[in-house]
């Protein structure tokens, strides 16, 4: 059967060629495997690795985080990027302690339920913390099942169900191989069959890779460019957030006023920060990260 065999061989490669990371090491928490499924969805290893242990170090379990405020998560956050995560992270805390007793759930639907974790996140910590069957599907699986399977460069944006149906199939039946067999295709998504130059020569599935065999065309149309971050609402959004961050209290509007020049585009970015709920009006000229203190004055 072609299908085993392609789980069988990705997999081999893993175990051997597998980056050590402190996530998959034996014995860790699904609660630990959750962060780092959360903190990686948008940010490089390198960077998360920091921000992983040090979070850990300061909430080890989801009642430590539940009963600190949602404005030292956004500290802990630091700079990872996309700092809702940081809220939706301890929204998830709060479920898990009133829904589940503080112990993470093994269940897909009441993973699914949990504020914050979506398609891929609760399918990840069901398949790696608790060793289940499910295809785990994100932007590097995606490639490389279009690639290897379908013969085509790119899976596209977004996951479909189709992704989720044809990345199953490729799964050993057994729960903790067809884990295992998640892990190691996303890794090979990762470090060889990488979106701009795979590594063909270095790929367990080389021979049978349909893409591989068809000659690799590259997709037709403008390849995508990477996003510019100078000048945009995210980085004026970034710097508030940075002020915010190291304040102990409710921050003067005039301080806020010294981080960008452009006032429309300044008083744009905050309204964003309040409406994503990362912060929150303190009286009508302060504002402070959201929960750091007692409640805020009801303006007007
Ligand atoms: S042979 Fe090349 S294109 Fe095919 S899966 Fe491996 S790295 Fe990707």
């Amino acid at each position: 059967m072609t299908e085993p065999t392609f789980a069988g061989q990705v997999s081999r490669w893993y175990e051997q060629h597998a980056r050590d990371l402190p996530w998959r090491e034996p014995g860790v928490s699904p609660w630990a495997i959750l962060v780092s499924e959360v903190m990686l969805q948008q940010t490089p290893v390198a960077r998360v690795l920091p921000a992983w242990q040090a979070w850990l170090d300061r909430w080890p379990t989801p009642a430590a985080l539940a009963a600190d405020s949602p404005a030292e998560a956004i500290r802990m956050w630091g700079r990872l990027g996309y700092p809702r995560r940081a809220v939706r992270l301890r929204e998830c805390a709060v479920a898990i302690v009133e829904r589940h007793g503080g112990d993470v759930p093994d269940r897909l639907e009441q993973l699914l339920a949990l504020p914050g974790v979506g398609t891929y996140t609760a399918r990840a910590v069901a398949a790696f913390a608790y060793g289940q069957r499910h295809p785990v599907v994100d932007t590097n699986v995606r490639r490389v099942v279009c690639r290897a399977v379908a013969g085509e460069p790119d899976a596209g944006p977004a996951t479909r169900p189709a992704d989720l149906v044809a990345t199953e199939e490729l799964l050993p039946v057994e729960p903790a191989a067809a884990a295992l067999a998640s892990a190691a295709i996303m890794e090979l998504g990762a470090v060889v069959c990488t979106a701009r130059s795979p590594r063909c020569g270095a790929c367990p599935v080389e021979a049978t890779c349909a893409w591989r065999a068809s000659g690799q065309v590259a997709p037709a149309g403008p390849t995508r460019r990477p996003q510019r971050y100078a000048g945009t609402d995210r980085q004026v959004r970034g710097l508030l957030l940075g002020v915010l961050r190291e304040a102990t209290g409710p921050v003067p509007h005039q301080r806020l006023d010294q981080v960008w020049a452009d006032d429309v585009q300044r008083a744009r970015a905050l309204a964003g920060l309040v409406t994503d709920g990362l912060v929150e009006p303190v009286g009508e000229r302060a504002f402070r990260l959201i929960g750091d203190g007692p409640p805020a004055p009801v303006a007007g």
